[in-house]
């Protein structure tokens, strides 16, 4: 598996695979990568990024996102959930829309202030 370091701007090209005794990764110039990589192979994360329909607000859609990273094979599942809910105006930055999200234990948050019509 090839994999492209995000943790700095040099984006380093790693290889990963699984062989007899453990893991071979080559192509990291430093611990934050190696890591990075093991995680991608093992169970990648993600921080969502998406939005919630609002009532009574000055915006219709409100921009939102995860504080923290979830396993990358829930995101779909978490745009179900969000695409199903409304939040009511007002709202401010950081505000929680969704608590726990998939049992991840992460709270989904505003990212943005919207007034009340
Ligand atoms: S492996 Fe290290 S140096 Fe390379 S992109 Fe990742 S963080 Fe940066």
């Amino acid at each position: 598996m090839k994999i492209t370091c995000i943790k700095c701007p040099l984006s380093c090209s790693i290889d990963i695979k699984k062989e007899e005794g453990g893991l071979k990764i080559e192509g990291y110039e430093c611990e934050v990568g190696r890591r990075y990589a093991i995680e991608e192979m093992e169970k990648p994360m993600r921080i969502l990024t998406t939005t919630v329909a609002v009532k009574k607000g000055i915006h219709p859609v409100l921009p939102v996102r995860t504080e923290k990273e979830i396993p990358k094979n829930l995101l779909f599942d978490a745009i179900e959930i969000l695409s199903n809910i409304i939040v009511e105006a007002p709202i401010q930055y950081g505000d929680i829309v969704y608590r726990n999200i998939c049992g991840t234990g992460v709270n989904v948050i505003a990212s943005r202030d919207i007034k009340r019509i």
